[in-house]
């Protein structure tokens, strides 16, 4: 039925329906204010909920009469800008996701819950104190946090606030506490009237080399319309130089700057660089924050006090109040997808948005996407390449070790263990690249063949020997080691595969006199301990440092002269068909991290796959040529960029549901199949997994309007036609992984 009413609201509400819902506005309310993008209290069922304004409109499907008004306005301007909007509704159009979860990813929790958005009263100023400058100057104790901080108050004479220093080092709240209780520093008597008198003197930049300033010229002269820049360069090449000039080119227009950097990437050494060349404040927006520290980075950003925003993936839809620039640095970087509910990619976000902007859009990486790469052959995007490091030096060469027949000493084979004696011999740091944390991945019995297998997922559960525990990976469950076999009672259990931790006690018994770091998600569990780390391996000697892909970004570790990949084989034979590029990628970024320009470090591989084409053209090619060939093997298999994917997942407690719904929702496809091809319904590669079966369909299309076309109606009818409440399925565009 539809009937014709005065106004209606078309409210996005936090559920998990793909609609919108209408309602009447709220009595008394003055019909004049209402515009997109207020935020609205309704009653929803029983409840009263904070939704969301997306539209005004005069007709509605339902029975006028059954229409309720909503209870309140909350704004009286717009929460988003017009552009975020605009993005919102165009990432809910792609990615066919429910506006409510949608929107909800965009807002800040406080602001999801109804807090005004009202910006923070300024916070107050800190100053060193003269005690703390004779500190400074003899070494302050072996607090590298506390340290950092001094050295950054002391390059402040006005004194920096509480938000720019939480920029500095991460847990600046105690770090202030304690210098402050050493009289190291104080708060300024007088607070500052408006935040962006608070800056310090930015530093003076570095003259560019060659490619630098080429690459700024490009850029800069189109600050004032849509471009897509793929700035590539190996890591110390100066692209972060390059951001912060184009950054500086853009405030000078008075326009703000966004920049998004994956989780891991987004450390106190990026930001204290960011703090020290650009004036005013910086919003940070990442996941460690609290909701009243994130509210408030958001509506400084918003109201453009906050000139240039870091943050990780969720700030693609950070509101700007006058934005200039979108830099998305490591663009190649898997965590800009999110994995899971609202499946975007905020690099692709990026380009969206400045789009719609008229703005330059900059991603930068040492190893573009392979997609990022293929737009920049078709000329989509424009290349643009630093090809060396700066101040020279030869990037670390890689040698393949064939490790085929090798006795191997938990995982080490004879002659990576006499390169690491050389250098170490020589006062040098070796670093051992192992992306598997925990002592073992597997525990068997030797006995009767019992396996450490997880009672929920189709998984071993890994041993940690420090915390005596088996751990699963995947969904977090967690038991004590027995000393016995839990089935037959022998005690001959054997651990199966090298994970860090076991590296690190092989390494201990092998090298007794030597330091040795391990970092990975287990040893920095606690605040500050990864500061700690750091700050030790940079004090140079010889050291060996053990770590996960968290060693991988964001670091420097000038001292190091041999890197070791422990285990290449993991990515050369993964079953995704991105495991090849993903390794490659941390190969090459674990690499950047050794060495400078007058020690350069080199980079072994031990693999039991020596003549792999795709490593052979990564090590004697470097990653460009791996890039080419990597798309070549793509285009003829037929995967993408020169295929489309989406995949419809579908889990259920009990086996064989999900696949059954699967089969249903191909039916349900077959008419409109145009362009088209369904793969599946096929078991996911881990089945089982927190106690749900899993499976999935594959649909891919040459083109992608064919894909979007197709999905927008297939898609309506399963939500319209499926009735089995104990499916829950999901949509994934552009999956980044099958698992
Ligand atoms: P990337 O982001 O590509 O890893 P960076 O921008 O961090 O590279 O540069 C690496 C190092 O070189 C940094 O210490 C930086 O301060 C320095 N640097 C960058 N550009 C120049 C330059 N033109 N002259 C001197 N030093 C530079
Ligand atoms: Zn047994
Ligand atoms: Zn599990």
């Amino acid at each position: 039925m539809r009937a014709v009413s005065d106004l209606i609201l078309r409210i996005a509400v936090p559920s998990p329906l793909d609609r919108t819902f209408d309602y009447l506005p709220p009595p008394g309310c003055d019909l004049a204010t209402l515009q997109p993008g207020l935020r609205v209290r309704v009653p929803f069922g029983r409840r009263h909920v904070v939704g969301f304004l997306l539209e005004l409109g005069t007709d509605t499907t339902l029975n006028p009469t059954a229409l309720r008004p909503a209870q309140a306005v909350l704004d009286t301007e717009a929460v988003l800008p017009a552009d975020v909007l605009a993005l919102l509704r165009w990432a809910q159009r792609y990615y066919h996701h429910p506006p409510g979860e949608v929107f909800a990813t965009a807002l800040p929790t406080l602001l999801r819950q109804g807090e005004s958005t009202e910006l923070p009263a300024p916070a107050p100023l800190w100053q060193i104190t003269a005690s703390g400058r004779a500190a400074l100057a003899t070494g302050p104790s072996r607090a590298p946090a506390q340290k950092l901080l001094l050295d950054y108050l002391a390059r402040c004479p006005d004194g920096a606030d509480a938000d720019t220093l939480r920029a500095v080092v991460r847990d600046s709240t105690a770090t202030l506490r304690a210098l402050r209780a050493k009289n190291w520093a104080e708060p300024l008597a007088r607070p500052a009237a408006i935040l962006a008198e608070t800056a310090c003197a930015p530093r003076p930049p570095p003259a560019l080399n060659a490619a630098q300033a080429a690459a700024v010229t490009s850029v800069t002269a189109e600050l004032d319309r849509f471009q897509v820049f793929l700035l590539e360069g190996v890591t110390g090449s100066g692209k972060t130089e390059v951001y912060l000039r184009l950054i500086e080119a853009v405030l000078a227009r008075d326009r703000q700057a966004l920049v998004l950097t994956p989780e891991i990437g987004l450390t106190p050494q990026l930001l204290a660089r960011f703090r020290e060349r650009l004036p005013g404040p910086l919003a940070v927006l990442h996941s460690g924050l609290s909701d009243r520290e994130r509210l408030n980075a958001w509506l400084l950003a918003r109201a453009g006090i906050a000139r240039v925003v870091v943050g990780t993936r969720s700030a693609v839809f950070a509101p700007l109040r006058a934005p200039g620039i979108l830099i998305v640095d490591e663009e190649h970087d898997p965590s800009f997808k999110q994995q899971d509910s609202f499946r975007y990619h905020a690099r692709d976000l990026a380009v969206v948005r400045g789009r719609q902007l008229g703005i330059p859009v900059v991603l930068g990486s040492a190893t573009p996407a392979l997609e990022s790469r293929h737009n920049a052959e078709r000329g989509r995007y424009r290349l643009l390449q630093l090809p060396e490091r700066v101040g020279g030096g030869a990037e670390a060469p890689i040698e393949i070790l064939d490790v085929r027949r090798q006795p191997m000493a938990e995982g080490l084979s004879r002659p990576l263990l006499e390169r690491m004696r050389i250098h170490l011999a020589r006062n040098e740091q070796v670093l051992l690249f192992l992306n598997r944390r925990g002592f073992a991945p597997i525990l068997l019995c030797h006995e009767c063949g019992w396996l450490s297998q997880c009672r929920h997922c189709d998984a071993r559960m890994t041993l940690h020997l420090r915390q005596r525990r088996l751990i699963c990976h995947h969904c977090g469950d967690s038991q004590p080691v027995d000393a016995a076999c839990p089935l037959c009672g022998s005690v001959d259990l054997r651990a199966i595969g090298h994970g860090t931790e076991r590296l690190e006690a092989a390494l201990r018994r092998e090298f007794p006199e030597t330091d040795l770091t391990r970092m990975d998600r287990d040893s920095t569990r606690r605040r500050g301990s990864l500061e700690a780390l750091l700050a030790d391996i940079h004090n140079g000697g010889r050291r060996i440092l053990i770590g996960t892909q968290m060693l991988a970004k964001g670091h420097h570790f000038p001292e190091v002269t041999l890197v070791g990949i422990v285990d290449a084989d993991q990515g050369l034979y993964g079953i995704d068909f991105r495991a090849g590029e993903r390794m490659a990628q941390l190969v090459l970024q674990v690499a950047g991290r050794a060495g400078r320009a007058e020690k350069p470090g080199v980079v072994i591989i031990q693999t039991h796959h020596p003549d792999h084409p795709l490593l052979h053209v990564l090590v004697s090619q470097g990653y460009p040529a791996f890039a080419t060939a990597a798309l070549a093997e793509r285009q003829s298999a037929w995967l993408p960029p020169f295929a489309h994917q989406a995949l419809l997942r579908a889990e259920a407690a009990e086996p064989g549901r999900a696949t059954t719904f699967l089969r249903a929702a191909r039916t349900l496809a077959d008419p409109y199949a145009d362009g088209i091809e369904l793969l599946g319904p096929a078991p996911a590669p881990m089945e089982r997994r927190a106690g749900r079966f899993r499976a999935h369909l594959l649909l891919q299309a040459a083109r992608r309007q064919d894909l979007h076309r197709f999905l927008e109606s297939w898609i309506a009818r399963l939500r319209a036609e499926h009735a089995d409440r104990r499916v829950r399925w999901s949509l994934d565009i552009d999956p980044a992984e099958l698992f």
